[in-house]
């Protein structure tokens, strides 16, 4: 069964179905994917203005990476200063993309939910197996040119 829930991340969907009532036990039974989406306005490539990224800009990536064991590779990237024209409303941003995180509940995960575990620890878990919040999707998506860190600061409270 698919269903849509809103809570901050894909973690944070065990707590709201424990709150909801539902047993951790029912929760780590039957929960097997969870996963969260946030749209980011994309550049308008007709108008955006093409720049290096600044050192506090690679300085933010580097700090991200750290927090979340992720790696950014900015090399040779770009990123794009959004200008304005007809066809996006003067505004630099024309259309929508999902920055998203997935959580594969594995067998670990599950346990960790049964037992009540917290959700510190089910995080814990969750990166193990390559989980990773979606700011570290939205970051990536900077580096592909198709948003700007402003909008993902603007978007994703981090
Ligand atoms: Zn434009």
């Amino acid at each position: 069964m698919l269903s849509t829930i809103h809570t901050v991340d894909c973690i944070e969907v065990i707590t709201r179905f424990r709150k909801l009532g539902i047993s951790s036990y029912d929760v780590g039974s039957v929960l097997a994917t969870s996963i969260a989406q946030r749209l980011v306005r994309r550049i308008c490539k007709d108008c955006c203005k093409e720049r290096e990224f600044t050192d506090k800009e690679k300085a933010e990536f580097e700090r991200i990476g750290k927090r979340y064991d992720a790696t950014f590779n900015l090399d040779g990237a770009h990123t794009y200063e959004p200008v304005g024209c007809e066809k996006c409303n003067n505004t630099g941003f024309k259309g929508r993309i999902a920055a998203n995180e997935i959580l594969s509940v594995d067998d670990d995960i599950k346990d960790l939910i049964i037992s009540e575990g917290s959700i510190t620890e089910i995080r814990k878990a969750a990166f193990a197996t390559g989980y990773r919040p979606l700011i570290v999707d939205a970051f990536n998506k900077v580096i592909e040119g198709h948003t700007t860190l402003g909008e993902v600061k603007r978007k994703l409270a981090y």
